[in-house]
C-alpha cells in the first residue's frame, strides 16, 4: 500500500545489507505512465528529487541515497512509462526481428533487463527493488510478473518482501491481520508467494499476531518482522535488527554475513536521542496545504537536511510551516502581514525553499527582506536565492519593480531571466529541455561564509581530482551540486548588485552563473542562498556543509 513507508522499509533494508559487507543498491519501480516525476505538481505527488546526472524522480531515490551514503543515478529509477517507452524504441529499432512484441512477456523482461543494468552499473551484490502502488491494483500487475518470472529463473536469489500495514480501531484494540492475509491471497493469484511480511503499524506486533498471519499466510514465524511506528526513519534499520531481518533475509538468499558493523549508525541514533535542546526552525513555501492537511511530504529532503545539520550540531529540530501567503497583500491585509512579519523574530532561522510561478512571490520577498534587516539566518534555495536577488536589487540597489521575467516578463529590470542561449528552446515550447538539471561545478570564492562551510568536508573532497579540469585558482573550491530550474541571475546586473555589498560567493567555472549569494558577515549573522538545491546532498551521515553552517548560526542567534 502507498504511503506506509515502504521506501523508507526498502532503504532500511538495503542499509541493513550493507551493513553486512555487501555492495548493495536500490531500484524504485513507479507504476505511473509518466516518464518521470519531473512534471508532476508536488501537492501531487510529494518532491520532485533529483539525481546527479539530471534524473528527475520519486522522493523515496532520496530515501535510498540518505540510508546508503551514496549516489544513485537514473539506472535506478522506472516507471511504467519508462519501460513502454525504451521497449518501443527497441521495436522501433528493429531490435525484436520481425517478431511480435507482446505485454507479456516483454514488458516484465524490459523490467528485468533494467533492474540487471541498474545492478551491473552500480556493481552491486544484492539489489533491493522497491515495487510502487498496491497489491491488487492494476497498475503493477506487469511488475510483480517481473518479479515471477525472476524468482522462477534464479529462486535461491531473489526475496520477496511485503510490506503490509495492519490497521487498529481504537488505542485498546488489536492490530487487524485479515487486510494482510488478503494482500498475501492477492499475491498468490499473481504467483508469488512472500519471503517476508513487513508488518507495519501504529504498534508493535505482539507473538499471538505474528503466529496468526505466519499461519495463514504460510510464512515461517519468524519472517513476520515487526515494524511499528518509530520517532525517527533513521531508527528503522535497528528496529528491524530487534526481529533478526538480516539473518532471515540472508538466509533465505544463501548468503553469509561478511562483515557486521552499523556502528555508524548507532552513532547517529545516539546523537538523535540524546539532543535535549531545539533549534526552532522556520520554512516559508506554498505546497503545504492539500485539503485540509499539511503536506510536508513537498520539502522532504529539506526537512532531512535539516534534521542532519541540527542533529551534528546537538540539537533537535523544530520545524515550523509558514504559508508565503500570509505575507503577501494579495492574500492577507497589511496589518496582519506586518505582525506576521515581526513573528519571524521568534525562529532561529528561516529557510525559503524553491518553488515555481507567482503564487506566493511577493509574500517571500516581504519575509526576506525582514531576515536582511532584522539579521535573522536566512537559507535561501533556489527560488529562495532568485528572491533574494530581487529583493535586493529593489530594496538596496534600488532597482524599482525588479523581477524574475519568470513571474514579469515586461519588468524593467529583469534581475532573474532566462539566459540567451535557453530562450530559444522555451520559443519552440520545449519546456521539457530548458531545466538546468543535475549535478554542475561551482567554485566557491576564498574568504566567505560558503567557502569556510564547504572546506574539509566530503562535498570538498569528492571533486579534489577534478580540480585542474574546471580550472579551479588555489584558493578556491570547487564542489558538484544538484540543479532543477530555468532561471538565472542576469549577468548584466551582477556588478551593480556586488558594488552595493550582496557577494555572489560561487559561480560556474566559467564565471557566467551565479550559484551562491551571500551578505558578508560583518553585515549579517548569516545571510545565504543557493542557485543549486543543497539539501539533495545532505546525509545523515554527511549533513550538507551549507544546512550546517545555516543551523549553527540560528543556534547562535
Ligand atoms: N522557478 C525558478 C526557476 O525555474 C526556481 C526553480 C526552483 O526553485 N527549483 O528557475
Amino acid at each position: 500500500m502507498s504511503g506506509v513507508g515502504k521506501g523508507v522499509a526498502v532503504a532500511s533494508i538495503a542499509k541493513i545489507l550493507q551493513s553486512k559487507g555487501y555492495e548493495v543498491t536500490a531500484v524504485k519501480i513507479d507504476p505511473y505512465v509518466n516518464i518521470d516525476a519531473g512534471t508532476m505538481n508536488p501537492t501531487e505527488h510529494g518532491e520532485v528529487f533529483v539525481l546527479d546526472d539530471g534524473m528527475e524522480c520519486d522522493q523515496d531515490m532520496g530515501n535510498y541515497e540518505r540510508f546508503l551514503n551514496k549516489s544513485l543515478s537514473s539506472a535506478n529509477y522506472m516507471t511504467t512509462g519508462s519501460v513502454y517507452m525504451s521497449l518501443i524504441n527497441k521495436e522501433r529499432a528493429l531490435e525484436f526481428g520481425g517478431k511480435n512484441v507482446e505485454v507479456v512477456p516483454h514488458v516484465p523482461l524490459e523490467v528485468i533487463g533494467k533492474i540487471n543494468n541498474a545492478a551491473k552499473k552500480e556493481k552491486a551484490e544484492i539489489i533491493i527493488t522497491e515495487i510502487g502502488g498496491t497489491v491488487g491494483e492494476y497498475q503493477n500487475i506487469l511488475f510483480l510478473e517481473a518479479v515471477r518470472m525472476l524468482k522462477l529463473r534464479k529462486h535461491n536469489d531473489v526475496a520477496l518482501v511485503l510490506v503490509s500495514y495492519l490497521p487498529q480501531q481504537g488505542d485498546e484494540s488489536e492490530l487487524k491481520t485479515k487486510p494482510t492475509q488478503y494482500a498475501v491471497k492477492t499475491l498468490n493469484s499473481a504467483g508469488l508467494q512472500p519471503d517476508i511480511i513487513l508488518a507495519r503499524a501504529k504498534i508493535q506486533l505482539d507473538a499471538k499476531r505474528k503466529d496468526k498471519i505466519a499461519f495463514n499466510c504460510g510464512l515461517e514465524k519468524n519472517a513476520v518482522i515487526s515494524a511499528p511506528d518509530i520517532k525517527s526513519i533513521y531508527e528503522i534499520p535497528i528496529n528491524f535488527e530487534k526481529d533478526k531481518l538480516s539473518n532471515i533475509l540472508l538466509k533465505k538468499l544463501d548468503l553469509k554475513a561478511k562483515k557486521k558493523d552499523m556502528k555508524d549508525w548507532q552513532k547517529l541514533i545516539a546523537n538523535i536521542k540524546s539532543a535535549k535542546k531545539s533549534v526552532k526552525i522556520g520554512v516559508v513555501g506554498k505546497y503545504f496545504f492539500t485539503g485540509s492537511f499539511v503536506l510536508s511530504d513537498s520539502y522532504i529532503s529539506v526537512i532531512e537536511a535539516i534534521k542532519h545539520a541540527s542533529y551534528s550540531n546537538g540539537r533537535k529540530p523544530e520545524i515550523h510551516w509558514l504559508s508565503s501567503s500570509d505575507f503577501d497583500v494579495k492574500e492577507t491585509n497589511t496589518k496582519k502581514i506586518r505582525e506576521n512579519l515581526k513573528n519571524l523574530k521568534n525562529y532561529d532561522g528561516i529557510i525559503i525553499p524553491g518553488g515555481f510561478g507567482s503564487r506566493g512571490v511577493e509574500g517571500k520577498i516581504e519575509v526576506i527582506k525582514y531576515l536582511r534587516e532584522n539579521k535573522i539566518p536566512f537559507l535561501g534555495l533556489c527560488y529562495g536565492m532568485q528572491l533574494a536577488t530581487i529583493e535586493f536589487a529593489r530594496n538596496v540597489v534600488g532597482l524599482k519593480n525588479a523581477h524574475t521575467t519568470e513571474v514579469n516578463p515586461k519588468t524593467p529590470y529583469p534581475v532573474i531571466d532566462i539566459l540567451p542561449e535557453q530562450k530559444k528552446i522555451v520559443e519552440d515550447k520545449n519546456y521539457g529541455a530548458t531545466m538546468r538539471l543535475g549535478a554542475y561545478p561551482a567554485l566557491i570564492r576564498a574568504n566567505s561564509i560558503a567557502q569556510t562551510a564547504y572546506r574539509n568536508t566530503s562535498l570538498e573532497k569528492e571533486s579534489i581530482k577534478l580540480r585542474k579540469k574546471y580550472g579551479t585558482p588555489k584558493d578556491e573550491i570547487l564542489v558538484f551540486e544538484r540543479h532543477r530550474h530555468r532561471y538565472e541571475v542576469n549577468p548584466e546586473y551582477i556588478k551593480k548588485i556586488e558594488r552595493k555589498g550582496l557577494v555572489f560567493s560561487g559561480a560556474s567555472p566559467d564565471g557566467r552563473l551565479m550559484e551562491i549569494l551571500e551578505l558578508p558577515q560583518k553585515a549579517h549573522p548569516f545571510f545565504v542562498a543557493t542557485q543549486f538545491h543543497p539539501e539533495f546532498k545532505s546525509r545523515p551521515l554527511q549533513p550538507h556543509p551549507l544546512f550546517k553552517e545555516f543551523i549553527k548560526a540560528s543556534i547562535k542567534k
